[in-house]
C-alpha cells in the first residue's frame, strides 16, 4: 500500500494500529467516514500480533451454532460473582449486550472472521454463571500470501512461539507435530506443514500460515487494505487539540515533523496502554512493580498521558493495573533475552509444583495465568515468592516439557547449560542451587506425592475445577493435574510476573467516550483497547478478556462518532 498524503482534516483520526485501533479504523471506513489511522512504528499489530487472538464474547453466534447456547444474563451473573455488581456506568451491560452484534457486523462486512473455540472454560469455572464452553472465539487462520510483500507490515509473533525460526503452530497442531512418527495421518499432516513452510521461506521472512493474534491482525490489515484505508506509519499522536469541553483534532509527529490534523467527528486513542511507561507502572501497579512486560515495547502510555493532559479521568476500580501471566526468561538465538508466557501448556499437567523461597507451595498451579500471578503477589507479602519456581522430575520433563523445552526434547542439557533450567540429582541439591529451604522442599514433595496417589490436593484443590482439568492430562488418573515427582534428575525453572495487558486506563462511558474528572464525556475523544480502563476491572474472567472489549468498544466508539449510537 502506498504511503498516504497527509490530510489537513478528516472525520475520524485513529491513533495506534493494534486490534483496537485497526478495528475502529475499519468500522469507520465501513460506515462511510473519512478516516486516517496513524501508527507510531512502521508495522501494524502491536501486542495483538503476538497474542493468542481469542475474544471473550458471551452469546456469540459461532458457539450457538456449535451447540453452546449462552446469554448476556448468564455472563452477567458470572461477572457479578467474580467482580461484584456492575459499577462501570453501563459499560458491562453495553459490552455483554452488543458484543455478538459487533462481531457479526465485522464478519459480514469484512475479511475479519472467527471460529468457535468450543470447550474453553471460563477462568473461574466453579463460580455461578461460569461457562465451560461457548464464550470464546478465535481469529480464523489467515493465509498471509494474500498480502504479498505487505506481509512485512505485520508484526511477527514472539520467537518463543515460532517453530524452526518462523513457522506458527496452533494448539491443535502440537500433538500432531510431536506425534509425527506415531501415525501415517500425523506424518502426512506434519510433512504438509513443513513443505508449506519451506516454500514460504523462498519468498517471505517467515511462514505465511498465520494463526491466533497474527491471523487477527492479518485479517484486519487485509480488510483495511481492500478498502484503501490510509495508514500513516512512523506517525505518533503527541496531543489533542481542544480541552475537556471538546476535541477538534490532534497533533502528530510524522517522521519527526509536527503535523496538525483537524477532526470533524473525533479522535480515537488506541495506543496500547502504559505497559512501558515506568512512571505509570509505579502509579498503577502493585509493589514491588513487576519488571517484565509482554506488551509491545512502543506502548509508552501516550494515549493515557494525552487524555490526562486535558483533564480526562483514569478508572478508579482497576487498582492493580495489570492482567498477568507468569513468564520464564529465555536466551534467544541472537543472545538477547525473551519472555515465555506460561499460559496453558505446563502448569496444570500432572507432576509439576510451584514453590516459593520457603520451599512451600503457595498456589494451585493449574489456576489461570492471571490468578497464578495474583497468588505470587499475595505470597510475596509473607515470604519472597518472586521469582517462584516450577519444580518437576525427569519423567515430567520427557512427557510434557517445561516452558520452551518441548515434550521429548532430546537435548534438555542445553537448557541447563544456558541457565534456563536448573537441574540436580536430588531434591536437596536442587533446593540448594535455587536457594530454597531444602528439608521443606523435600517434605513438600513427599506430601504432594501422596496427593498424587489419592487424587486429592487437600492444600490447594488442584484438579478440582473444569479449567484445571481442561489444561491437565485427561489420560492421567486419578487426578489429571497431579502426578508424583520421583525420577531424578529434578528440574527447577524460575517464574516471574509479567503483564500481558494493563487494566487501568482512561475512564469512558459505554460508547467509549473519554470522561473528564467530573464524570462528563469529553466530546470528540474516544479510547479503546488498553488505553481504555478495562470493563472487567482488574479481573480476568476468561479467554479473550482484553481483545473482546478492545474490538467491541472500538465498534461502539465509531458508531457513536458516526451518530448511530
Ligand atoms: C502472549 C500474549 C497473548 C495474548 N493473548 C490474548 C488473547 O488471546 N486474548 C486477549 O483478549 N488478549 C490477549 N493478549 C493481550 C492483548 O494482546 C492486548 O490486550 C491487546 O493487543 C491490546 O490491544 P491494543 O490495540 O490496545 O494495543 P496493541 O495491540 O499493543 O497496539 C497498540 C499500537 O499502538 C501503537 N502506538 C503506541 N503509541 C502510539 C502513538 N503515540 N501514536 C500512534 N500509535 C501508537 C503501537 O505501536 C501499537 O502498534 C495477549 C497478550 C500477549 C502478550
Amino acid at each position: 500500500m502506498e504511503e498516504p498524503t497527509i490530510p489537513k482534516e478528516v472525520d475520524l483520526l485513529v491513533a495506534g494500529a493494534g486490534p483496537g485501533g485497526m478495528t475502529a479504523a475499519l468500522i469507520a471506513s465501513l460506515e462511510g467516514l473519512d478516516v486516517l489511522l496513524c501508527e507510531k512504528s512502521d508495522q501494524v499489530g502491536g501486542t495483538g500480533a503476538t497474542s493468542a487472538g481469542t475474544l471473550w464474547i458471551p452469546g456469540n453466534r459461532h458457539n450457538k451454532a456449535a451447540g453452546f447456547p449462552d446469554s448476556a444474563e448468564k455472563a452477567d451473573a458470572y461477572l457479578d460473582a467474580l467482580i461484584g455488581k456492575d459499577k462501570s456506568g453501563g459499560l458491562r451491560a453495553a459490552y455483554l449486550q452488543t458484543g455478538p452484534a459487533a462481531i457479526e457486523y465485522l464478519e459480514t462486512r469484512s475479511d475479519v472472521q472467527f471460529l468457535a473455540c468450543g470447550k474453553h472454560p471460563d477462568y473461574r469455572s466453579n463460580m455461578p454463571g461460569a461457562a465451560i464452553a461457548g464464550r470464546a472465539i478465535v481469529a480464523a487462520p489467515f493465509d498471509a500470501r494474500l498480502l504479498g510483500d505487505d506481509f512485512g507490515r505485520i508484526r511477527a509473533p514472539i520467537p518463543e512461539f515460532l517453530v524452526l525460526g518462523g513457522m506458527m503452530v496452533g494448539k491443535a497442531d502440537i500433538p500432531r507435530l510431536l506425534g509425527r512418527f506415531r501415525s501415517v495421518g500425523n506424518f502426512l499432516y506434519s510433512a504438509q506443514l513443513f513443505l508449506r513452510y519451506l516454500t514460504d521461506r523462498l519468498r517471505y521472512k517467515r511462514g505465511t500460515r498465520t494463526m491466533l493474534g497474527n491471523a487477527l491482525i492479518g485479517r484486519l490489515y487485509y480488510s483495511l487494505r481492500k478498502r484503501n484505508v490510509p495508514i500513516l506509519y512512523n506517525a505518533a499522536i503527541a496531543n489533542v487539540e481542544g480541552d475537556r469541553n471538546g476535541v477538534t483534532g490532534a497533533r502528530l509527529k510524522v517522521d519527526g515533523k509536527d503535523v496538525l490534523i483537524k477532526t470533524r467527528k473525533g479522535v480515537v486513542l488506541a495506543t496500547g496502554g502504559f505497559a512501558h511507561n515506568p512512571q505509570f507502572r509505579q502509579m498503577f501497579m502493585p509493589q514491588p512493580v513487576p519488571e517484565h512486560s509482554l506488551s509491545y515495547e512502543g506502548n509508552r502510555g501516550d494515549g493515557v498521558a494525552i487524555g490526562a493532559a486535558i483533564g480526562a479521568a483514569m478508572t478508579q476500580e482497576n487498582a492493580g493495573g495489570g492482567l498477568w501471566t507468569p513468564v520464564s526468561i529465555t536466551t534467544r538465538a541472537d543472545g538477547s533475552k525473551g519472555l515465555f508466557p506460561h499460559l496453558v501448556l505446563d502448569r496444570a499437567k500432572p507432576g509439576v509444583i510451584a514453590v516459593n523461597s520457603t520451599g512451600r507451595r503457595f498456589v494451585n498451579e493449574a489456576v489461570s495465568y492471571h490468578d497464578f500471578v495474583e497468588a505470587m503477589f499475595e505470597a510475596n507479602k509473607v515470604a519472597p515468592s518472586i521469582p517462584a519456581w516450577l519444580v518437576c522430575d525427569a519423567s515430567f520433563m520427557k512427557k510434557y516439557g517445561l516452558g520452551v523445552v518441548y515434550p521429548g526434547h532430546r537435548n534438555v542439557e542445553k537448557f541447563v547449560e544456558e541457565g534456563y533450567l536448573i537441574s540436580a540429582p536430588s531434591l536437596e541439591e536442587l533446593a540448594r542451587k535455587i536457594a530454597v529451604d531444602a528439608p521443606q522442599l523435600r517434605s513438600t514433595v513427599t506430601r504432594y506425592n501422596r496427593f498424587a496417589e489419592t487424587g486429592v490436593d487437600v492444600d490447594f484443590g488442584k484438579g478440582e475445577t473444569e479449567l484445571n482439568r481442561f489444561n491437565g492430562d485427561a489420560e492421567h488418573g486419578p487426578n489429571p493435574c497431579i502426578g508424583p515427582l520421583v525420577a531424578a534428575p529434578y528440574y527447577a525453572l524460575a517464574l516471574w510476573p509479567a503483564d500481558l495487558a494493563v487494566s487501568a486506563g482512561l475512564a469512558t462511558d459505554a460508547d467509549a467516550c473519554v470522561l473528564a474528572a467530573d464524570g462528563k464525556p469529553i466530546p470528540g475523544l474516544y479510547a479503546c483497547g488498553n488505553d481504555q480502563g478495562s470493563v472487567m476491572g482488574k479481573s480476568y474472567p476468561g479467554p479473550g478478556t482484553t481483545l473482546g472489549p478492545a474490538m467491541v468498544f472500538a465498534w461502539r466508539a465509531v458508531m457513536h462518532a458516526r451518530g448511530n449510537a
